[in-house]
C-alpha cells in the first residue's frame, strides 16, 4: 500500500504534540474501506489483510510521522486544560487529487500521554455509527470529516454496560485544528505558540485572511453556515464542546449525535447531555458561544487588548445575524422559497410549531409537502389545511418550488434506529444492514428504499444515544 504522506502539523513545535504509535491490536479485521476516498486521497490501497493492519494501527506506512494531537477545551461549559488526542493517532496528511490537504487519523488506536482515565479504544458500535453518518453527512452537501476505514481489534472493550468487540476508524478531516488547540496555549499564555498555531490555521484554511481577525471572521462564516446546514436536516450534533468544534468549519466529532425523527426544538438524544445544552434549538447560540471561545483566545495575542477585544466583539456578535440569515435561506427552501424575505419566518415557524405539537416527521413532512401524505403527519389536519392555504398563495409567485423543495429534503437520513440495527447485526458478523445504509444513503436526495424512509415503530425507537 501506498500513501503519498506530505506532513505539515509534524513540523510545528513539540509542545504541540507527542510523537507516539498506535498500540497494535490481537486480531485486526477490515469491516468497510472507502475506496472513492482512498482515491480521493492518492493512497494506493493493498489487499484486505494489508488495510487492516494499517488501518488497525498494527503496521506504520512509510513516510508516517504518528502523534497525538494537544488541545484543550470546555466541556459543557467548564474549561478543561488539558485534553488532546486520548485515542487518536495523526498517521498523517495527504494532498489529494483535489489539492486539499487532509489529516489521516486512526480513532480508537490505544491509550496516549491525554487518555486521562480511557482506556484509548473505541468499540464497533459508534465506530460504524461515525462512518455511516459521517458519510451520509457528506453526500447531503454538509462540511464534515469523513470515513476511511474501520477495522475490528479482536479486543473486547468495557463500557459501563458490560463488554463490547474493539473497533479502529480511520477518520479524514481538512484538519484537527479545534477551538480547544487556541484555548489551550490562549490560557497557559503561550503566546509565541498561539501566534504560530495562528500562522498554521491561516495558511492551511484560510490563506486569504490578513492576520488573526480575519482567521476569527472567517471561522465565525463557516461555522454559522455549518450549524444552519445541520438544523436544515434536523441534525443533533450532541457534544458542541470546543474540543469539538473544528476550525475548518467541518462536522467533527460523531459521538451520541443523531438525526430527529419527530419534531421538536428540544429535542436532546446525548445521554450526558442532562441540560439539554446541546438541545436541537440551542446550536445557533452554543456555535456562538464557542467562537465567543476562540475570540478570547485570539485577542491574547494583541499588545492593544482594548482594541482587539472591541474587534473581537464586534466580529462574534455578526454571527446571530448570519445564522437567522442561513436559517431563513435554508428552511424556506425547505417549503420551495428560493428568496425569502424576512416575512417568510413566521409562515416557517408556523410550520414547524404545528410538526412539534403533534410530533410530526421532520424528514418526511418537508418532503410530503404539496401531497396529501403533509397531512398524515398531523393530527390538528384543520391547523395543518389553514397552514397550507397561506402557503400555497405564497408559493403561488415563486419559479419553481418543486425543483427548489427536492434539493433541500433528503428523503433518507440515517435514522437512529436503522443505525442501532445496523450495529447489532455487525457485532453478530453481519455486514449487510451497514451496507444497506451505505448504498442508500450515498443517494439521500433519492427515494431508493421506503423502508429506510420509514420512521421508527414504538418497538424501535431509540431515545438516547452514548458516546462510546
Ligand atoms: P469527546 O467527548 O469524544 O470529544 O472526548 C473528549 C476527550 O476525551 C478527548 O480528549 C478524547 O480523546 C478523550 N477520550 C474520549 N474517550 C476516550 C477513551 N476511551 N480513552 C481515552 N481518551 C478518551
Ligand atoms: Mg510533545
Ligand atoms: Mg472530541
Amino acid at each position: 500500500m501506498h500513501i503519498p504522506f506530505d506532513n505539515s502539523y509534524a513540523t510545528l513545535p513539540e509542545t504541540f504534540y507527542t510523537r507516539l504509535e498506535p498500540t497494535s491490536v490481537s486480531a485486526p479485521k477490515l469491516l468497510a474501506f472507502n475506496k472513492e476516498l482512498a482515491a480521493l486521497l492518492g493512497i494506493e490501497a493493498g489487499d484486505v489483510e494489508e488495510l487492516a493492519a494499517v488501518f488497525g494501527g498494527n503496521e506504520i506506512p512509510q513516510n508516517a510521522a504518528p502523534l497525538a494531537q494537544l488541545y484543550a477545551g470546555h466541556q459543557f461549559g467548564s474549561y478543561n486544560p488539558q485534553l488532546g488526542d486520548g485515542r487518536a493517532i495523526l498517521l498523517g496528511e495527504v494532498i489529494g487529487t483535489d489539492g486539499i490537504r487532509r489529516d489521516i487519523q486512526l480513532k480508537g488506536s490505544g491509550r496516549t500521554p491525554y487518555s486521562r482515565m480511557g482506556d484509548g479504544r473505541a468499540w464497533m458500535g459508534p465506530v460504524l455509527r461515525e462512518y455511516v453518518v459521517s458519510e451520509a453527512m457528506h453526500a447531503l452537501g454538509i462540511p464534515t470529516t469523513r470515513a476511511l476505514a474501520a477495522v475490528s481489534t479482536g479486543e473486547p472493550i468495557w463500557r459501563e454496560q458490560g463488554a463490547f468487540p474493539g473497533a479502529v476508524l480511520t477518520r479524514v478531516a481538512q484538519s484537527h485544528l479545534r477551538v480547544g488547540t487556541f484555548q489551550v496555549f490562549a490560557h497557559r499564555g503561550e503566546i509565541d505558540n498561539l501566534k504560530t498555531l495562528t500562522d498554521y490555521a491561516i495558511e492551511r484554511h484560510y490563506p486569504e485572511a490578513n492576520g488573526p481577525m480575519d482567521l476569527l471572521r472567517a471561522v465565525c462564516a463557516v461555522q454559522a453556515d455549518l450549524v444552519t446546514r445541520w438544523m436544515s436536516v434536523g441534525f443533533i450534533h450532541g457534544v458542541m464542546n470546543t474540543d469539538n468544534c473544528a476550525i475548518s468549519g467541518e462536522t467533527i466529532d460523531y459521538g451520541p449525535c443523531a438525526f430527529m425523527d419527530a419534531f421538536h426544538q428540544n429535542r436532546v438524544f446525548s445521554s450526558i447531555d442532562q441540560q439539554g445544552r446541546y438541545a436541537f434549538g440551542n446550536q445557533p447560540g452554543i456555535a456562538v458561544w464557542n467562537m465567543a471561545q476562540l475570540a478570547t483566545s485570539l485577542v491574547q495575542m494583541f499588545e492593544d487588548k482594548e482594541n482587539a477585544v472591541a474587534e473581537a466583539t464586534e466580529i462574534v456578535h455578526a454571527m446571530p445575524k448570519q445564522l437567522e440569515d442561513g436559517w431563513l435561506r435554508r428552511f424556506a427552501a425547505k417549503i420551495g422559497i428560493a428568496k425569502p424575505t424576512k416575512e417568510d419566518t413566521a409562515l416557517i415557524e408556523g410550520l414547524l410549531g404545528l410538526m412539534q405539537t403533534d410530533g410530526a416527521d421532520f424528514t418526511n413532512t418537508f418532503r410530503a409537502l404539496g401531497r396529501p401524505e403533509a397531512r398524515d403527519q398531523f393530527t390538528d389536519r384543520e391547523a395543518f389545511d389553514a397552514w397550507e392555504a397561506k402557503w400555497r398563495s405564497r408559493i403561488a409567485t415563486e419559479a419553481d418550488t418543486e425543483g427548489t423543495m427536492a434539493a433541500a429534503n433528503p428523503a433518507i437520513i440515517p435514522r437512529n434506529h436503522r443505525i442501532e440495527q445496523m450495529i447489532e447485526a455487525a457485532v453478530a458478523g453481519d455486514m449487510a444492514p451497514f451496507e444497506r445504509l451505505m448504498h442508500a444513503l450515498a443517494r439521500p436526495f433519492e427515494e431508493t428504499d421506503a423502508d429506510l424512509m420509514r420512521p421508527p415503530t414504538e418497538d424501535e425507537i431509540v431515545p438516547a444515544t452514548f458516546c462510546g
